[in-house]
């Protein structure tokens, strides 16, 4: 069996350039009796290789619906994705194995994701049977290697998964993530099914795995203070479309975007000064409905700073002092700070 932390499979055609994923124009549109749902309406993202890398925003904006259209759960209306500089789609239909080898996704209820029949040691020796990894004992001594990895004691591999607490299920998870050695992790809010208490500690285990692993994480995520404790990159979507995006201290210090200053606004800060200093921007009213975005800027019925040109005329990003890039009309040097 290979080393956990050796990738066994042959660096892709262009691991040699910086790009783990390339999205580019991605739309995802849902037709209801309603209408057209626009989920995802027009997405870039760029996510270098070795990245931790924050997909953030409110329920509804389209952020789950981009990481599941990024592994192929969810088909595109339009757009493309290439991983590793390999189209997604092609990937997926010409060799499915390496693909899985390669990219795995972790589940927001790890519980739904698993067979309630199935034991730990079952679970997880499942994706090294399929990809036929090993003869028994090797698969044994590998998923005890694995449970080493995410800090789980032998003892739980009889178990069955509704057993176990919410973290030693997400724990479990992503072991059997990790179990053919992926390069890329995509993680639809992992933490979001867990106690509070327990998030801190799920969160240092991704962060301790992408390093040691050199894994490329994408974690999606509305909780915004665990994002800036351990993403390198952040992207901010609203109303299916990115809003702001950028290297995450820099943004997360100096937000360019009035919807992520307002969602900043609301993480209290450890820093008992900044706390002390911080003021706190409210936001009225829900976001429109995905089926009928506003005219212009999709933010303009919730901003408190908007302007005319706004609600007819639909910014595009552009580069802010941070250093990334923000859809905003206001969002340049002259006419920030804008709260
Ligand atoms: Fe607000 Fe206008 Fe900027 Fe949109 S473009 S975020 S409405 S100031």
């Amino acid at each position: 069996m290979p080393d956990a932390a050796v990738p066994e499979h042959p660096a892709s055609e262009s691991t040699a350039s910086a790009t783990a994923i390339a999205v580019e124009g991605l739309k995802v549109h849902f037709r209801t009796f309603a209408g057209r749902v626009r989920a995802v309406d027009g997405v870039d993202l760029n996510v270098k290789i070795g990245a931790f890398h924050g997909i953030v925003g409110e329920s509804g904006c389209g952020k789950t619906t981009l990481a599941r259209t990024i592994v192929g759960l969810q088909s595109p209306t339009a757009g493309q994705v290439r991983i590793l500089g390999r189209d997604r789609a092609k990937w997926q239909s010409q060799d499915r194995m390496s693909f899985a080898r390669t990219v795995q996704f972790i589940f927001q209820d790890p519980l739904g994701s698993m067979s309630r029949r199935q034991s730990v040691q079952q679970t997880m020796e499942e994706p090294l049977r399929i990809h036929g990894k090993g003869d028994a004992r090797e698969r044994r001594r590998k998923i005890k290697e694995l449970l080493d990895l995410v800090a789980l004691p032998v003892s739980v591999l009889d178990r069955l998964p509704r057993s176990l607490s919410g973290g030693q299920r997400q724990r479990v998870s992503i072991a059997r993530a990790l179990a053919l050695n992926p390069e890329v992790l995509i993680c639809d809010e992992p933490l979001s099914a867990l106690d509070v208490s327990v998030r801190a500690q799920i969160v240092n285990l991704f962060a301790r795995l992408q390093a040691q692993l050199n894994l490329t994480i994408i974690i999606v995520a509305h909780d915004l203070a665990i994002v800036r404790e351990v993403c390198s990159a952040v992207t901010v979507m609203y109303l299916g479309r990115v809003a702001e995006e950028g290297a995450a201290r820099p943004l997360f210090a100096d937000p360019a975007h009035p919807y992520s200053q307002a969602l900043l606004s609301a993480v209290p800060s450890p820093d008992p000064r900044i706390e002390e200093a911080r003021s706190r921007v409210l936001l009225e009213g829900d976001p429109p409905s995905p089926l009928d975005p506003p005219a212009g800027c999709r933010f303009s019925t919730r901003c408190p700073v908007a302007v005319c040109e706004c609600r007819s005329i639909e910014p595009t990003l552009r580069s802010v002092r941070h250093g990334g890039r923000a859809a905003c009309h206001l969002a340049d040097e002259s006419r920030h700070p804008i709260l």
